[in-house]
């Protein structure tokens, strides 16, 4: 079911223009509206689901199996030397629209997008105790 207010819901539905690049039954393809660098797409399941946290499980393979067929246009019909694909979920992470996508991003080399991390120094006896509670 669509959501109302969900811009992405609208997009599917044709409602709010869009550039769609790829469409299947379950997903729709279409290039983001503020690209990082030229290319910068998003997929996204048809049905909404606000995000990773409550996408149901085959609309999140399909999303995947989606995601990895645009990275391999990008690849072939645009020149891209690599491609990330980045999920963010709830604002924290920085979500701003609350409709599961995957960000499908090619890479040139010299572009100008950096690592938002730095490698940072880790205890092993922290590392154990936390693979421990992952794991429980
Ligand atoms: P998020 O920040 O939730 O990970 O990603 C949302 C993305 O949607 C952003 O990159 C933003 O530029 C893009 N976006 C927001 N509104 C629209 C729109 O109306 N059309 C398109 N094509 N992209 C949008
Ligand atoms: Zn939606």
């Amino acid at each position: 079911m669509a959501e109302d207010d969900c811009i992405f819901c609208k997009i599917v539905a044709g409602e709010l223009p869009s550039h769609p690049i790829y469409e299947d039954e379950h997903t729709i393809g279409f290039l983001d509206i503020s690209p990082w660098v030229s290319g910068h797409s998003l997929v996204i399941p048809r049905r909404h689901s606000r995000n990773l946290w409550e996408v149901e499980g085959e609309d999140l393979a399909h999303t995947a199996a989606a995601a990895k067929a645009v990275a391999t246009t990008m690849r072939d019909r645009i020149g891209a030397e690599g491609v990330n694909l980045l999920n963010s979920c709830e604002a924290a992470a920085w979500q701003t629209v609350f409709h599961f996508h995957i960000h499908v991003i090619p890479r040139f080399s010299g572009d100008p997008l950096r690592l938002p991390g730095h490698p940072g120094e880790a205890d092993q006896d922290a590392l154990a105790e936390l693979a421990a509670k992952l794991r429980a």
